[in-house]
């Protein structure tokens, strides 16, 4: 997105990748997650309750190469999308590990080293120089890697990391998945939906626990009902493989418990990613480990990193860790650089989706959030049971909860677990970023019958005027 903005602002550019074009979000994250999730939930819609639409499946068989296949398929498809932009952009794209070696001085530009990728996708230092790159300015955005067990390192067999996990031979009878973030619980959803044995474990007490506190219990109950089995405020504290699969030990109430699975997915959250990426002697700063900037302490961040010509932007420079982040900051940053007055990203209003099913989705502050930093507000929560449309695609389960600030009603934050919740939370997002109130929503028409109009009525209930509650 950065390169092909810059180009786009007249900027000469180059793109340096050890990979395919696209990152993670392309090749491993966003886009064949969500296949994947697409075609289990129509598994999921005709085996399970296919009956209920009047809809006999009969036996159906499931061909796993070709679920997966279809998902591997999509990245390249869009890896030669990216590859077009950067064509159609005049952006030079060089395949190879970069390494920093200097930053611009004000007399000599920055310095970058392409080198052999070695390792495997996430890990890898770079072996020899194939050639050497200067640049007024670089823009890091090397992204983050999954972080692992220090007991139990991924093996890719039995101990998976998400790129395992979304490229799998065979479907296992079970799989213990440790860690209920967004990635845990997506794979949860997949391999439950066609029948898998999925075990939670997750060390804090409740799963998803960046949402909201409502949302999570909700969400527990939800997936609980759809048979997974969920251990909140559990630690794992050993794996070990054995010929069917590895037996997890858990930690929970003092009480240590044993479960077998025939595969293992760590899904305890990701770390950043510069293995060779700079020369020791740049000094460049970091903060837990991630890349410093000025992104988080000024209003309008350049993403300048501490050695002069190096920026960076994304998962590198630390949380939300989010794809849309990425971009957002990728944007921001050259034009910027190209002198332009752009918005930026506006970290307050940054929207963060699970895309289970049902999904949840969220933007702004959670409500203890709010009552920590002792803001008076108001609360609607409007509930999917009746909702007309979510009754009429069968997808009655979920809440809407918006919080407003007393006493103008200004959008705090949302939190929706429901049918198209990912789709939802664009209106709140636009809502904040307008600096609507609950007012300006109450009185704009949603049109019926949508999923919107639960967002009409979540705001009716700040004023406890909800119609169909
Ligand atoms: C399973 C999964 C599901 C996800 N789902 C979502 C989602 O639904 N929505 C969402 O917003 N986010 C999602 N994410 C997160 C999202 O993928 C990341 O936030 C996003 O990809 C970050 O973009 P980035 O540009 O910072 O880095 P990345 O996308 O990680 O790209 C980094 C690139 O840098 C390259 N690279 C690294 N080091 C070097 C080097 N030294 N030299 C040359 N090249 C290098 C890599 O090859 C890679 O292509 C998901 C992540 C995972 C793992």
């Amino acid at each position: 997105m950065g390169a092909v903005r810059a180009a786009q602002l007249g900027f000469k550019v180059a793109c340096i990748d050890r990979d395919k074009l696209g990152g993670v979000c392309l090749n491993w994250g966003c886009i064949p997650s969500k296949a994947l999730l697409h075609g289990a939930e129509i598994y999921d819609e005709a085996v399970n309750h296919g009956k209920e639409w009047g809809i006999n499946v009969g036996d159906v068989t499931v061909d796993w190469r070709a679920f997966i296949g279809r998902s591997r398929k999509i990245t390249e498809q869009l890896n030669g999308g990216v590859g077009f932009l950067f064509k159609k952009n005049c952006v030079e794209h060089i395949q190879g590990h970069a390494h920093i070696t200097s930053g611009n001085n004000g007399v000599t530009p920055c310095t970058v080293e392409v080198r052999t990728p070695t390792g495997e996708y996430y890990n890898g230092n770079g072996g020899d120089v194939i050639e050497t790159v200067t640049a007024d300015r670089v823009l890091i955005a090397t992204g983050a890697k999954p972080r692992e067990l220090p007991f139990a390192p991924c093996d890719g067999k039995t101990i998976l990391q998400s790129s395992h996990a979304m490229t799998l031979e065979e479907r296992p009878e079970s799989l213990v998945i440790i860690g209920s973030g967004a990635i845990g619980m997506e794979f949860a959803y997949v391999y439950n939906a066609f029948g898998t044995k999925v075990t939670i474990i997750e060390m804090l007490d409740r799963i998803v626990p960046l949402e909201d506190e409502d949302i999570s219990k909700l969400a527990g109950r939800v997936f609980k009902k759809q048979g997974m089995d969920i251990h909140t405020s559990a630690s794992v504290n050993a794996i070990e493989a054995n010929e069917n699969g590895a037996t997890v030990t858990f930690t929970k109430n003092d009480n240590e418990s044993k479960v077998e699975a025939q595969k293992v997915l760590v899904a305890i959250g990701v770390g950043p990613r510069c293995d060779g990426l700079f020369d020791d002697s740049l000094g460049m700063e970091l903060h837990r480990g991630y890349i410093k900037t000025d992104a988080k302490d000024v209003e309008e961040p350049t993403y300048r990193t501490s050695v002069s010509g190096v920026y960076a932007i994304g998962d590198i420079i630390g949380p939300p860790l989010l794809a849309h982040v990425a971009s957002e900051e990728a944007v921001t940053c050259v034009e910027r650089m190209a002198g332009h007055n752009t918005f930026g990203v506006d970290y307050k209003s940054i929207p963060g989706c699970t895309y289970t099913n049902p999904q949840i989705a969220s933007i702004g502050m959670t409500e203890q959030q709010v009552k920590d930093a002792g803001i008076e507000y108001i609360k609607g929560e409007y509930s999917l049971k009746a909702h007309g449309k979510a009754i009429a695609v069968g997808a009655a389960e979920g809440v809407v909860k918006l919080l407003a600030s007393k006493p103008y009603g200004e959008i705090l934050g949302a939190h929706i677990i429901g049918h198209d919740a990912s789709e939802l939370i664009a209106e709140i997002g636009l809502a904040i970023r307008l600096e609507a109130t609950i007012e300006d929503i109450v009185s704009t028409m949603h049109p019926h019958p949508t999923m919107a109009e639960s967002i009409h009525e979540a705001a009716l209930g700040t004023e406890n005027r909800m119609i169909h509650n």
